[in-house]
C-alpha cells in the first residue's frame, strides 16, 4: 500500500484543509447555491470507480466539493438549528476514533473506549442529580435514538407483558404526552414501537410556548376515563422552535402522583447544566426517569454524539437484553452496550466529549454557553433597536421574530431568508409557532460567534428589508 513518505504528504494535506478551514470560515459563504444536477453532473465527470486515483487528487477534490456544495454550519454567522462548530478537540478524537476503530459493542473488545465513556456519562449524571444507586447511561446517535430508548424503557418498565407478548397483551391502548411545540422524533416512535402515532397525545402550550400543566391534567384525566392507559410525559428543556423550558418542576410532580414515567428532552438545552447561571432553568430535571442531551449540539462536537441518562438501570437492561454464542464473554461488573442498547457495533462516540471536557474543563464550556447566551440577548436588543419586533426570546440562545412588514405572511419571510442566503453572509430560518405563529428564527449555534458577527446578520437583514 502507501509508502510512509506518501502518507505524510496526506497528511499534510489534511493537516492544512483543517487549518485553513477552521481559521478562514469567516471568509467562506455560508450557503450553497447549487441545483442536484450541477453535483450529480459534476460526480458522474470525475469519479467512475473503475480506475484508481491518486489518494492525493481524491482528497483534493473531496475538500474543493465540501467548500463549495456545503451548508456551512460551523461558520459563526450560521445563526440556523442546533448544529455547532465543533471544537478542535473533537475534530482530533475522531480522526483517533476512525484509525483504532475500537468496537464498543462490549466491554471486551474495548476496555478503555467503554471506560472512556463511562467516566463521560459519570460526569454528567451526577450533574442530574440522579441517585449513584440507580443511574446508567450510553451514547447514541442522537436525540431521535436517545427519545427512541426512552419510550422503549418507559414501556417496558410500566407494562412487564410488553418485551414478550407485545403491545396486544395489554388491557388498553398505552398513550404518552408531548407539548406542541415538542420534537417531531416522538411521532416517529409512536409509529415504530407499535403503539401508533394516534398513541402521541399533544398538549397545548401558554403563552410562553411552554407546555399548558392544566390541559396536560385534563388530558390525562379524559384519557384514563376512555379507557386508554397513560404512561409517560415529556418535557422538552428547549424546544426546537424557540428554546423554550417545560415547567418540568410541576410535570415531574404530576407524574409522580399519577405513576407516569417523565422523559426530559433536553437535546439542546441540557447543556445548561454546566452553568450556574444558566442551569437553574433546567430545574425540575433532577427528578426525571430519563434524559436525552445531545453533545453534538450545544458541547460543540461533531454529529453524531447522543446521550441517554435513567434512572432505572433494570428497566434499561431488560429493554435490550441479549445473549449470543458468537459474542465473547461478559466481564464481571461491566455491562455490555450491546445488550443494554438499540445499537450493536458500536462506535466510540464519547471520545470527543471526554477530549473536549478534557481540554476545556467543565468551567471552558460553560463559559462557550454563556457566551452564546449572552450574545442570544445581543441580538434581541439590536434586533429592536433597528425596529424588528420580539416574539420570543429564550432564556438561552434562540430568538423568534418579526417585522411588521410582514404580517403573518410566511411565504414574504421564506422569501426574504433565501435571499439572505444567496448573498452568503449569515444564515437564519423560518418557523411556525404554535402551529399558526410565523417568525424569523435565529440561534446562536457557534461558540466561535461574536458581536460583530451578530452586527453582519442585521446589517443584512436590515438591507433585505429596506426592499420589502
Ligand atoms: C435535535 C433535537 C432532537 C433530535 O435529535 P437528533 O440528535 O437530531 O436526533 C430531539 N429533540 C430536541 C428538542 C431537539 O432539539
Amino acid at each position: 500500500m502507501h509508502k510512509t513518505i506518501y502518507k505524510k504528504e496526506i497528511l499534510n494535506l489534511l493537516q492544512n484543509e483543517i487549518i485553513d478551514f477552521y481559521e478562514n470560515i469567516r471568509n467562506e459563504k455560508v450557503a450553497p447555491c447549487v441545483a442536484p444536477a450541477e453535483i450529480k453532473a459534476f460526480l458522474n465527470e470525475h469519479f467512475d470507480f473503475k480506475k484508481p486515483m491518486e489518494l492525493q487528487e481524491v482528497i483534493l477534490e473531496v475538500e474543493k466539493m465540501l467548500r463549495k456544495w456545503n451548508l456551512h454550519v460551523t461558520h459563526p454567522r450560521y445563526f440556523g438549528l442546533f448544529c455547532p462548530s465543533v471544537t478542535f478537540a473533537s475534530i482530533i478524537a475522531d480522526a483517533l476514533v476512525a484509525l483504532y476503530n475500537p468496537q464498543l459493542a462490549s466491554w471486551n473488545h474495548s476496555p478503555i473506549g467503554n471506560e472512556i465513556e463511562q467516566f463521560s456519562l459519570g460526569f454528567f449524571l451526577e450533574k442530574f442529580g440522579f441517585d449513584p444507586e440507580n443511574r446508567i447511561a450510553h451514547f447514541t446517535s442522537g436525540g431521535a435514538e436517545s427519545n427512541l430508548t426512552a419510550t422503549i424503557v418507559a414501556l417496558t418498565h410500566k407494562f412487564p407483558g410488553y418485551g414478550k407478548a407485545g403491545l396486544r397483551s395489554l388491557s388498553g391502548q398505552p398513550v404518552f404526552y408531548v407539548s406542541q411545540e415538542a420534537h417531531h422524533s416522538f411521532l416517529k416512535i409512536a409509529h415504530m414501537t407499535g403503539l401508533g402515532r394516534e398513541s402521541l397525545r399533544v398538549i397545548k402550550t401558554d403563552n410562553n410556548y411552554t407546555m399548558e400543566i392544566e390541559d396536560l391534567k385534563e388530558k390525562i384525566r379524559e384519557d384514563t376515563h376512555k379507557g386508554f392507559i397513560p404512561f409517560m410525559v415529556v418535557g422538552t428543556a428547549g424546544t426546537t422552535s424557540a428554546g423554550m423550558i417545560d415547567p418540568l418542576g410541576e410535570i415531574a410532580e404530576l407524574c409522580r402522583k399519577n405513576d407516569l414515567w417523565f422523559h426530559v428532552d433536553a437535546a439542546w438545552g441540557g447543556a445548561a447544566i454546566l452553568s450556574d447561571r444558566l442551569g437553574k432553568y433546567l430545574a425540575g430535571i433532577e427528578k426525571s426517569d430519563s434524559i436525552t442531551f445531545d453533545a453534538h449540539k450545544w458541547l460543540s462536537v461533531p454529529m453524531g454524539a447522543g446521550m441517554f441518562f435513567c434512572r432505572h438501570i433494570e428497566a434499561v437492561k431488560k429493554s435490550f437484553y441479549s445473549e449470543t454464542t458468537y459474542m465473547p464473554g461478559k466481564v464481571k461488573e461491566t455491562t455490555d452496550y450491546y445488550s443494554s442498547t438499540i445499537q450493536w457495533s458500536r462506535r466510540f462516540i464519547g471520545l470527543k466529549l471526554f477530549m473536549t471536557l478534557a481540554e476545556l474543563g467543565e468551567g471552558g464550556l460553560a463559559e462557550m454557553i454563556e457566551k452564546q447566551g449572552e450574545l442570544g440577548k445581543y441580538l434581541s436588543i439590536e434586533l429592536q433597536k433597528s425596529g424588528w419586533k420580539i416574539i420570543t426570546e429564550s432564556p438561552l440562545a434562540v430568538v423568534c421574530f418579526t417585522h411588521e412588514k410582514f404580517g403573518e405572511n410566511i411565504t414574504l419571510m421564506k422569501q426574504l431568508v433565501d435571499k439572505l442566503y444567496e448573498r452568503g453572509r449569515a444564515w437564519i430560518s423560518t418557523v411556525i409557532l404554535k402551529e399558526k405563529t410565523p417568525a424569523f428564527r435565529a440561534c446562536i449555534s457557534s461558540y466561535r460567534a461574536e458581536k460583530s458577527d451578530v452586527d453582519v446578520l442585521i446589517k443584512e437583514l436590515n438591507v433585505l428589508l429596506s426592499t420589502y
